[in-house]
């Protein structure tokens, strides 16, 4: 840190000749502001905008502005402003990156909203069966669902997909041994360490084999007395390559069994369609999982499936019984609103429309380049008309699915790019950012960047709107 230059009696004059909070209430600006906001707040903000400039004065800095000038006065708006700022809203996300963990993952579709809707306003038979009039578990009402679509015996779902993976260890492995692959100990992101969700289950981390290669014959080594489950990780946002080895699936369960010993997948996103359909990388299904692995498989329910929060456990009753009665279920239970947004979510994959005609993130997934570059154009002919200070090109990029799925995948797409006469593309971002709807996008060299992949067609007009408020006036 540099040391404050000693002031000068000339800046200390300066700072003292700055307009008092009085003289600038009286100015129009700040008499607009307060038509806006509350005076108390706006002289708050004045007062705070007269307290830095004079801090700066005395520091010997250079303030690019004066009290009282337009500068100041945006700056005052924009303290007023940031509160509105702050708390949950809805954002556009024009990143293109279909389950963007920072801006909600997966949105859901009409039919969960109605569901979710329909069980807020009232009373539900969350824990009530009908039929007996007695009391009912909120577990019971997917699981046959559950069952159906991924070919296991049980199902449970819990809040989300890492309290899956704790619940199972702690039923399973608690003051045991759990074996894991050591090419499978990752980070997934927002804290979860494959070996920290380990240690906090109370079981203990066997590390089996090498980063790159791990054989049958490691896995088969480290099985002792002490050993309660071998668990099979997605590496997810991760991957090996070249010289790299792992046991099949079918292989390792077959071996797991041998042994009597339980094996559990973790999944991550889990899908129900093959995504290769959709000109995707090939992803493990959850139904493949269920079928050559035999064990629990754990997976998000707002990651490729598309719907809310939520972790799916499903697989042999035997194995998923002792979850289902731990006492941890109770602390990790998923909520009402959640499970019925859940329910209609999967009720889409069982309708008679293919799953990615309803769920968005899957139309969004499967969504052509030349769909995306037909709605880019049109939305770039109505850009220009309403907003003329945005200069806008079209320029072929890639997408990404996001939610630690498919890190590879090249999604083709066209982007918008946008640039202003006077505004750095940075501060047009700064802009949509504080817009309402919040906009997110890209920025691209030097240029916003907008991927319509994850803008649905009904965000297009208020789009417009915010792309065209943002491009009035001037850098501030
Ligand atoms: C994303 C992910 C999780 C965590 O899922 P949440 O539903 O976000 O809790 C766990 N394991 C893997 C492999 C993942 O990719």
């Amino acid at each position: 840190m540099r040391a404050p230059p000693a002031p000068s009696g000339d800046a200390t004059a300066r700072a003292r000749q700055l307009p008092s909070l009085h003289q600038l209430l009286q100015t129009p600006a700040a008499q607009a502001l307060c038509a806006q906001f509350p005076r108390a707040r706006v002289a708050q903000a004045l007062r705070e905008g007269v307290a830095e400039l004079r801090g700066a004065l005395v520091a010997g800095d250079m303030p690019s502005h004066a009290a009282g000038d337009a500068a100041f006065f945006r700056e005052a708006e924009a303290r007023l402003q940031a509160p509105r700022l702050a708390g949950l809203r809805a954002v556009i996300n024009a990143t293109g990156v279909v389950l963007h963990t920072n801006l909600g993952r997966a949105p859901l579709a009409p039919e969960a909203l109605d569901a979710m809707d329909a069980v807020a306003r009232g009373y539900s038979n969350l824990e009530y069966d009908l039929e007996a009039g007695t009391r009912g578990s909120r577990h019971a009402h997917l699981e046959a669902l559950l069952c159906r679509l991924s070919g296991a015996e049980a199902a449970l779902v819990v809040n989300n997909c890492a309290a899956a993976v704790l619940l199972a260890l702690t039923a399973w492995a608690r003051d045991g041994e759990v074996l894991v692959s050591r090419g499978e100990l990752v980070e997934i992101g927002g804290g979860f360490r494959v070996p920290d969700v380990i240690a906090q289950s109370g079981a203990r981390l066997v590390e089996v084999g090498t980063t790159n290669k791990t054989r049958l014959a490691d896995y088969e080594r480290a099985i002792g007395p002490a050993t309660r489950l071998i668990l099979r990780t997605h590496p997810s946002n991760y991957r090996v390559l070249g010289f790299t080895a792992q046991p099949e699936r079918a292989e390792l369960a077959a071996l797991a069994e041998r042994h009597n010993v339980p094996f559990m997948e973790d999944l991550g996103s889990g899908t129900l369609v093959d995504l290769r359909r959709f000109g995707l990388p090939a992803e493990p299904t959850v139904q493949a999982c269920v079928r050559d692995g035999g064990g629990l498989v754990a997976f998000s329910g707002d990651k490729l499936l598309g719907g809310p929060q939520a972790g799916i456990v499903v697989g042999p009753s035997r194995l998923v019984q002792p979850l289902r009665a731990h006492p941890l279920a109770r602390a990790l239970r998923i909520d009402k609103l959640s499970l019925a947004a859940l329910q209609a979510t999967l009720a889409l994959y069982e309708g008679a429309e293919p799953p990615q005609a309803r769920v968005p993130a899957l139309r969004m997934l499967a969504q052509s380049q030349a769909e995306i570059a037909r709605r880019a154009g049109l939305f770039a002919r109505r850009l220009r008309r309403r907003a003329p200070a945005l200069d806008c090109t079209l320029r072929d990029d890639h997408s990404l699915a996001g939610g630690g799925a498919l890190p590879e995948a090249q999604l083709p797409t066209r982007l918008l790019l946008l640039r202003h006469a006077t505004l750095s593309a940075d501060a047009l971002a700064r802009r949509l950012r504080a817009g309402r709807p919040a906009v997110v996008g890209r920025v691209v060299e030097d240029h916003f960047a907008l991927d319509l992949r994850t803008v649905a067609d009904g965000e297009l007009a208020p789009l417009l709107e915010v792309l065209a408020a943002a491009a009035q006036g001037q850098e501030g």
